[in-house]
């Protein structure tokens, strides 16, 4: 057999960690890595966090899982304390990033439905958008790699491009639903949103009625040094997905939504076996017991700078290599000259955990519990690396 037991749909890299250990993780062989990674943003507070592990180890050890079915002063109280956090009224919480993204999808659809609009189905997306891997999400997005062998679509998005106020307006129709979109796109190569695109949006929306949706999974729960990038933009949307940092490793999403957006969600139109069950809801409160606080923010907005204002001096030494460095807060993306695959390839090598993104960007998403020295470590290995790296003959 030729196949692997592991569906073979990632290319995986040699980096095989078995332990972790704050911001390091080590390999099967001992090798150490300084995870500026972090699980794709997920591991918020680095990797055994002792406030997180022993909120898991309790919990699991009281109760793991119960149906939906019962009553759950687990996930009310959680979800009673992210919407005192938020401008949402109301929390689904779901196992992942994509099915918090697919019940934001419902819950924009079902709003007109409600309202005795169910032709406006449509949700007016972005190019180079990333929204997950069901068929939903898929269909949101224009991107081949992910859409290429899975036709037939879910009709009912229309895809333009990001940060384009006209585009985005000359796309709206009588069947229109709404806007989804990254605030700060991730996969896509760490863009964001300009505050004219987002507030017009938010502007169009009032006066036609349109849900704005916004998918938070990658750039929410304090990664940009607010807890939610919609408060850097100064706009609140009517729905939005989180998941990724906010249970901190533990699998856990959530689609937040105000009380008028969630008009349509009433008993029986969505459901989850899993979603919101103890365990994960303990996760979640962990997370949010050390981040959701204007001290940790603030904190993470001064890390930021540091980072920042550290790569800005350095990239510029290796200008064969680096264009500049973009992003908010904890959530960086360096934009290459060359393929930035082949070189966050090459930056494993020398113990140096990044993530390629679309754009040769390289992303940055170290926990955000790192201090100064790991941000200096970091900064000093990836100028070696730069110094050292030949880029390959097919990445030039
Ligand atoms: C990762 C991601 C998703 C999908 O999350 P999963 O947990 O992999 O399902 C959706 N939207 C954005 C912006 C993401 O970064």
């Amino acid at each position: 057999m030729a196949i692997t037991p592991l569906m073979p749909v990632y290319p995986r890299s040699p980096v095989r960690p078995v332990r972790g250990e704050g911001v390091y993780l080590y390999g099967e062989k001992g090798e150490k890595y300084l995870d500026f990674a972090a699980g794709i943003a997920v591991n918020l507070l680095g990797h055994g966090h002792p406030h997180l592990t022993k909120a898991i180890a309790d919990q699991a050890a009281t109760l793991i899982h119960v149906s939906n079915l019962y009553g759950s002063p687990q996930g009310e109280a959680f979800a009673q304390r992210l919407v005192d956090h938020t401008f949402a009224d109301t929390v689904f919480f779901t196992n992942s990033g994509v099915e918090a993204v697919e019940c934001a999808i419902k819950t924009a659809r079902r709003y007109h439905f409600a309202g005795g609009n169910p032709h406006r189905t449509n949700l007016i997306t972005f190019k180079n958008a990333f929204h997950g891997r069901t068929m939903a999400t898929i269909s949101a997005t224009d991107q081949p790699k992910m859409i290429d062998g899975f036709a037939p679509l879910l009709p009912g998005f229309n895809v333009v491009e990001f940060d384009n106020l006209e585009a985005a307006l000359a796309a709206v129709d009588d069947n229109t639903a709404g806007f989804l979109l990254e605030p700060i796109q991730g996969e896509g190569g760490i863009r964001p949103a300009s505050k004219e695109f987002i507030r017009g949006l938010r502007k169009v929306c009032d006066e036609k009625d349109l849900m704005l949706v916004f998918d938070e999974v990658q750039c929410g729960v304090a990664r940009t040094g607010y807890l939610y990038a919609y408060e850097y933009y100064g706009v609140t949307p009517d729905i939005m997905a989180s998941a990724k940092g906010i249970g901190g490793g533990f699998p856990l999403g959530a689609c937040l939504a105000t009380e008028k957006a969630a008009r349509g969600m009433v008993i029986g139109t969505h459901g989850s076996t899993y979603g919101g069950n103890p365990l994960a809801m303990a996760a979640g409160q962990a997370v949010f017991d050390i981040v959701a606080n204007e001290e940790f923010l603030a904190g993470v907005r001064t890390k930021a700078e540091r980072l920042r204002s550290a790569l800005e001096q350095m990239l510029p030494n290796h200008d064969h290599l680096f264009e500049g460095v973009r992003g908010l807060g904890l959530m960086l993306g360096i934009k290459m000259k060359t393929d930035s695959r082949a070189f966050v390839a090459y930056l494993r090598t020398k113990g140096l955990l990044t993530v390629a993104a679309g754009d040769n960007v390289v992303r940055v998403l170290p926990p955000l519990t790192i201090e100064e020295e790991h941000i200096r470590e970091f900064v000093d290995a990836l100028s070696a690396a730069a110094a050292d790296y030949e880029v390959p003959a097919e990445a030039a």
